[in-house]
């Protein structure tokens, strides 16, 4: 076993160092904590920018970071309170080798990471792990003449009651979901006060063929007199000091934008500043119809996952840039999709005579903002206003470098070499994986999920609850088959066909053994992609079996999955394609239910468990998060920006410290 570990390691080591010869590269991630790691992203491309484009990127970086204070602000009242007052302890205790102050120090990393005291994403209360008499004891040291507006019995009772403000976000039917919720959306009403608030709104409306999204950018709560009043979130009103400053570095960002983006800055200013969300939804229409421009940003009140209700949006931000090199690729698939279609391995009566491909945005983020940052997506599909979609259509993205970054964080985790077998697959999936996890996706979603045709009478409802993972099967496959095709080395979208055989070793690997982690022991594959996944692995080695395709290995008492024959595989993928589409567009209902039956749902209990041991023994964080490059304008004699270079800061620590002092422009309580 320990030998096997070591070969390994060797093998990668050799893999990832072949291409940065020169010199060693600096590590991904540069702090782990409790289920949590912080990895470093790059902004490759970055210096390719115009120097007007570097500048607008510089300035809206700079809106981007000014309104943190706001988020911690809408997830709990007093999140600003105790961050400055861990913040003031962190850099003034002396007392500083102590348990309790390593256990403090991981409790301010993890408020610094979910934006508060709860979770990110379970949104549960953090559990201190030191003690209340330590901290009261930093409390007299170091916080007796400043104003935090609450006092410390309070203070300690936020922190250290697990009856108090147990939950940010509260979904749990029959609660009254608003005042069981500890964000700072609703202050002093009940969950009906609010139905009844925005019913109200909604109903003068009437019949608006564009409706505006009623509650998005204020706190509903009560005024002086009892009534139901919103604050708003604008210059002059709630959160006003963070905004002002956001719109002045959007101000900056006008003087260098081009005309669309100038009209979209002017816009979301002006927005920011009546608070008014008709001239939310006018910058948003702007916003959606500029595709054109190279540098594109999303600052504001956005995503409403945080509210119980699902009206008040939280603020966040993200600056970004095309990825010319990875829009060139799916530009390539567009422009050859009719050839694929011609030649995909299915009966020519279900092909289509006439496909289009779409060609997906692929986006550089350059910063990562309020509820995008530490912990952010790795894609962006909006608005959100449904007329504005079907009105004037909506931008997706994926974002290219974050991807790459996780990639990079994941290489050396040990997975690779807890569950595959042989060196030369896991050298291959070191060299290629991120390109051909690429492409794979690029061939699912550009084409695999349009190709095809339904036979005259069908009308694509007959699969009933097994069409979705018949149809991610179909796309997947699609996806397979023409990624090991000579086709793609011939248009240029992978140098060889070995990209293609370390996605081959890792889909079936993944269908077959390590998706299994994700289910709890005793459950079955219910989640569709899984399903998908294991029905075309399941149904590969069968099939192939004869011929040892793809074979199960014991060693040292382990199970290893192995795939044999690339080339076969590939054939059996086709002709599995082949009939998938069949079922597909003749809605061959019993077919369908068959081949997920078999294949696709049963878990072997032995193998669930192995699998579910060696993952865990690997300690590997379950949630990521990013720290931002930073960028720093060069000016000459007279005042101009003439560069803006770029750095790539690797502590975490820091990086909150300096955003807790430089960015920080609201009061505790607000
Ligand atoms: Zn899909």
């Amino acid at each position: 076993m320990n030998k096997l570990l070591g070969f390994t390691a060797m093998g990668i080591f050799a893999a990832a160092t072949a291409v940065t010869a020169a010199e060693p590269e600096k590590p991904w991630i540069v702090d782990r904590f409790d289920d949590v790691k912080v990895i470093r992203y790059e902004v490759p491309g970055f210096d390719n920018l115009t120097l007007k484009e570097k500048e607008y990127v510089y300035y809206l970086s700079e809106a981007a970071k000014c309104g943190r204070d706001i988020l911690f602000d809408q997830n709990f009242k007093y999140n600003l309170a105790v961050r400055r007052t861990l913040e003031k302890i962190y850099t003034s205790t002396t007392d500083r080798e102590c348990d309790d102050f390593k256990a403090f120090e991981k409790y301010l990393k993890k408020v610094w990471f979910a934006n508060g005291i709860h979770h990110h994403y379970s949104n549960d209360k953090f559990v201190p792990e030191f003690s209340e008499a330590w901290f009261r004891e930093q409390l007299s040291r170091y916080m007796k003449y400043t104003d935090r507006h609450i006092d410390n019995d309070f203070l300690c009772a936020i922190i250290f009651d697990p009856e108090l403000y147990p939950s940010r976000l509260n979904q749990t039917q029959g609660d009254d979901v608003v005042i069981t919720s500890a964000n700072n959306y609703y202050e002093g009403v009940t969950q009906q006060d609010v139905e009844d608030f925005y019913a109200k709104m909604v109903a003068a409306d009437g019949n608006n063929p564009e409706p505006i999204s009623y509650g998005l950018n204020s706190k509903l709560m009560r005024d002086a007199e009892g009534n139901v009043v919103e604050r708003v979130w604008r210059v002059g009103g709630m959160y006003s000091p963070a905004i002002e400053q956001i719109v002045y570095w959007l101000e900056k960002a006008a003087t260098v934008a081009n005309k669309q983006q100038r009209e979209v800055v002017e816009a979301l200013i002006k927005y920011y500043r009546s608070g008014d969300l008709k001239d939310f939804d006018d910058y948003s229409v702007l916003w959606v119809q500029d595709t054109k421009s190279n540098v594109d940003f999303v600052n504001g009140f956005i995503e409403s996952y945080g509210d119980p209700l699902g009206r008040k949006a939280s603020w966040e931000s993200v600056v970004n840039f095309r990825d010319e090199e990875a829009c060139h690729r799916t530009e390539i698939m567009a422009a050859n999709a009719q050839w694929f279609e011609d030649n995909a391995p299915i009966n020519p009566k279900y092909r289509k005579k006439k496909v289009k491909g779409v060609s997906a945005k692929v986006i550089t983020v350059a910063m990562l903002g309020g509820d995008c940052y530490p912990a952010t997506a790795i894609g962006i599909n909006l608005p959100n206003a449904d007329w504005i979609r079907k009105e004037h259509g909506s931008k997706s993205v994926t974002i290219d470098n974050i991807t790459y970054a996780y990639d990079k964080a994941a290489q050396g985790n040990g997975f690779m070499e807890e569950f595959v077998l042989r060196a030369e697959d896991r050298e291959r999936m070191a060299k290629y994986g991120k390109l051909s996890d690429d492409l794979h996706t690029d061939l699912h979603e550009c084409l695999g999920h349009g190709s095809g045709q339904l036979a005259p009478g069908v009308k694509g409802d007959e699969l009933r609850t097994y069409s979705s993972t018949l149809e991610e099967a179909r796309a997947d496959l699609f996806a397979l088959y023409y990624l090991g095709d000579e086709k793609l080395v011939e248009i240029g979208l992978i140098p060889t066909l070995d990209v293609a055989w370390a996605q081959y070793s890792k889909y079936i690997m993944n269908g077959m053994m390590t998706q299994l982690s994700r289910i709890e022991p005793g459950k079955n594959v219910e989640e569709s992609h899984m399903r998908n996944r294991k029905l075309i692995a399941e149904w590969c080695y069968e099939k192939g079996k004869a011929e040892n395709v793809i074979e199960w290995i014991e060693k040292d008492g382990k199970h290893y999955i192995v795939v044999n024959d690339f080339e076969r595989l590939r054939e059996l993928f086709g002709e599995l394609l082949c009939e998938v589409q069949r079922i597909k567009s003749e809605g061959d209902y019993e077919a369908c239910r068959a081949l997920v039956e078999d294949y696709a749902v049963k878990v072997d209990a032995k193998l669930h468990n192995e699998v579910i041991e060696r993952n865990n023994a690997l300690n590997i964080e379950p949630y990521g998060g990013f720290v931002n490059p930073e960028y720093l304008p060069v000016y000459d004699k007279t005042g101009h920006i003439i560069d803006v270079r770029i750095s790539y800061p690797a502590n975490y620590v820091q990086q909150m410290m300096k955003y807790g002092r430089d960015y920080s422009f609201l009061p505790s309580l607000n």
